[in-house]
């Protein structure tokens, strides 16, 4: 299946209409894009009706193979977002389908992890079985909170007797309010660790995913949004697709600026309302970046200078053009992942420069 990519350029060069108008779909990941934990990212549910409402269509989708796609739904509705389980990608979907593809209808296939693995692979037209001893020719491994020695144990005979191994995802941690706990990479490791093979993984950022999310929705013109570089960001890079990144889940502006290429989006936002904005394109003026009044530029020892905004310049009203000039400032310099050996407000820049590196914590102090 070919995807048609639309003019969406990097960062450089923003968007001049909002992502609305020059996307079919958007394709959100969820966990610190539509919600935190139970709740709903604030705004989250008004942006979505708003983008809804211009004719985009909305696909939900998560690395998360624990549950299924109707719980997924359910969870949405309730925070505002109607959704059927039709909207819902997961990464046990994307694995299944790589299983149906490889081995064809009807393959007996090993489910390890929450409801969610076993639901993909039955609605694949696969038949789940819970023991090796039934010839599984496959394993499919999804994070789940139930998974323990024992599916474990039947996971690592399986997988030594000639099964394929699949892993949903490698992600080696979640996020608790207790911290970090293990996530379905830890225990996708203990496997990987018993019988020496390494698992094939269909999850973000392999574009197996993306790929699924394509098959689901139809997207022609798909805008990849999400809160992480190493999945989201990287994911789309790797399917050839545009990408969005809103500050409402785990990245931070500092992070951002750090990364490599691999993990650079094209546009950004603090929150999914960045669906319906315009971005203002970064140009070059001489040795300076300038995005909406804001000019970033190198101070010729490894550390970037902001100043601004310059009275009337028009911009983007969601403060963030300055953080804009400054990525791809320093982005143009650097090839690989590097963090500025300093962020400064420019001399005689006034307070405003100095106040917004200090909302981004790009400052000490
Ligand atoms: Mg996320």
């Amino acid at each position: 299946m070919t995807v048609e990519h639309p003019e969406v350029p990097l960062l450089a060069a923003g968007s001049a209409q909002p992502p609305t108008a020059v996307h079919d779909v958007a394709l959100l990941d969820l966990d610190g894009v539509v919600y935190v934990g139970p709740d709903a990212v604030p705004g989250a549910a008004e942006a979505l009706r708003a983008a809804r409402d211009t004719g985009m269509r909305l696909g939900f989708v998560t690395n998360n193979a624990a549950r299924t796609p109707e719980e997924v739904a359910r969870h949405l509705t309730e925070l505002d977002v109607p959704a059927e389980a039709a909207d819902v990608i997961t990464s046990s979907q994307a694995g299944a389908t790589v299983v149906a593809e490889r081995f064809g209808d009807g393959a007996v296939v090993l489910a390890v992890g929450g409801p969610g693995v076993a639901a993909a692979l039955r609605a694949a037209g696969l038949q789940v079985v819970d023991s090796a001893e039934d010839g599984p020719v496959a394993v499919l491994q999804g994070y789940g909170r139930d998974v323990g020695w024992v599916q474990l144990s039947e996971a690592v005979v399986a997988v030594r007797g000639g099964a394929v191994h699949v892993a949903t995802n490698t992600d080696a941690t979640i996020p608790s309010p207790r911290g970090v706990l293990p996530g379905n990479g830890a225990l996708v490791g203990v496997v990987s660790a018993v019988t020496g093979q390494r698992p094939v993984v269909t999850g973000k950022p392999d574009p197996a995913m993306h790929a699924e999310c394509v098959r689901r929705t139809g997207a022609r013109t798909p805008l990849v949004v999400g809160d992480r570089l190493d999945t989201d960001v990287e994911g789309a890079q790797r399917a050839g697709a545009p990408s969005l990144l809103v500050f409402s889940g785990v990245t931070t502006p500092d992070v951002l600026l750090a990364a490599g290429p691999e993990h650079r989006p094209d546009l950004i936002a603090d929150d999914v309302a960045g669906l319906t904005r315009s971005h203002p394109e970064v140009v070059r003026e001489g040795a300076d970046w300038v995005c909406g009044g804001w000019r970033a530029t190198s101070d010729g020892e490894g550390g970037l200078l902001l100043a601004g905004p310059d009275g009337g310049a028009a911009g983007t009203d969601d403060g963030l053009d300055g953080l804009r000039a400054l990525c791809v400032a320093h982005w143009a310099d650097h090839r690989a992942d590097a963090a500025p050996a300093r962020v400064s407000a420019a001399d005689g820049s006034g307070d405003e420069a100095a106040a917004a590196l200090r909302r981004w914590q790009l400052t000490e102090g």
